[in-house]
This record gives structure tokens, C-alpha cells and sequence, in this order.
């Protein structure tokens, strides 16, 4: 059966996340995009580094998976785990598909695969704030602490 050529192209797009972490809460916003195939993005490494190097506020990438998969690939997490490493800080990883957005955090170049966030949401004008719980349930074990008795 002959495919049809009507099926229309997708391709993954990709930003750099710029902004900063304050407690549980990630802020971004996104910047710089990139269009690779469809399942592969390309990235611009050597803005990404100047900017990091410059400015220090580079705190991971979005990107878009148009076939669907809700999770990181394994190209993903190798990709993730050498920016982590050449870093040395934690980076988020945003994932879109089918128009929900998921937060995975790399931690460090050690960690097979990212932690999942809580909860995401993309905001107009490509303002992005991820939620991670753990780390707000670690601030109030370090409230309680310092509470007097
Ligand atoms: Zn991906």
C-alpha cells in the first residue's frame, strides 16, 4: 500500500532555558530556538555555552517531542547527563507532547535518568515555572529545625 504524502512533516523544536531556581520553583523563559528532524534537535552548543559563561543563567532546554512520547528519549538522557557534567550544576529538561509539558531534572552526569518535577506549565510568552516537591518538602524539614523548641 503506497503511504500517502499528505501526512504532514513534524519536527522537534528546542529552546535554551534561561532563568533562575528559587526554592522548590523553576523560572524560565525560553530562548533561542532550533528546529531539528523528527526525532532529533539541533542545538546550538556554542551559544549555549558562551551564554552559561557569560551569564550563568542557563538552566536547561525545552523541547518538543512530535510523536507524542511524554518522557525523555535515551539520546535524552545522554544529552542531558553530558551537559549536567560539562556544567557541573542541575539542569531541567521540558518535554511537550501532545501539549502538555513534563519537567525532568538531571542532577548530576551519574544519574541514568531524570528526576520527574511535580508539575510544569507553559506560560504565554514562552514563560515556563516548573514546581519540584521534594525540594519543598526538604524547606520545611529545615523550617520545623529551626523552630525554636
Ligand atoms: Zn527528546
Amino acid at each position: 500500500m503506497a503511504r500517502t504524502s499528505t501526512k504532514k512533516l513534524k519536527h522537534e523544536r528546542c529552546w535554551t532555558l534561561l532563568g533562575r531556581r528559587q526554592g522548590p520553583f523553576w523560572h524560565a523563559c525560553r530562548r533561542r530556538p532550533t528546529q531539528g528532524g523528527p526525532a532529533s534537535v539541533a542545538f546550538d552548543p556554542a551559544w549555549v555555552i558562551e551564554r552559561e559563561e557569560s551569564r550563568g543563567d542557563v538552566i536547561g532546554f525545552y523541547h518538543t517531542h512530535p510523536g507524542g512520547m511524554p518522557g525523555p528519549s535515551q539520546r535524552d538522557h545522554r544529552t542531558m547527563r553530558a551537559w549536567v557534567g560539562s556544567f557541573g550544576k542541575p539542569l531541567l529538561c521540558l518535554i511537550e507532547a501532545d501539549g502538555v509539558v513534563n519537567a525532568y531534572l538531571y542532577v548530576d552526569d551519574e544519574v541514568d535518568e531524570g528526576i520527574a518535577l511535580t508539575a510544569c506549565e507553559l506560560l504565554p510568552r514562552g514563560i515556563v515555572v516548573a514546581y519540584d516537591s521534594r525540594e519543598a518538602n526538604s524547606q520545611e524539614a529545615n523550617d520545623d529545625q529551626q523552630v525554636p523548641a
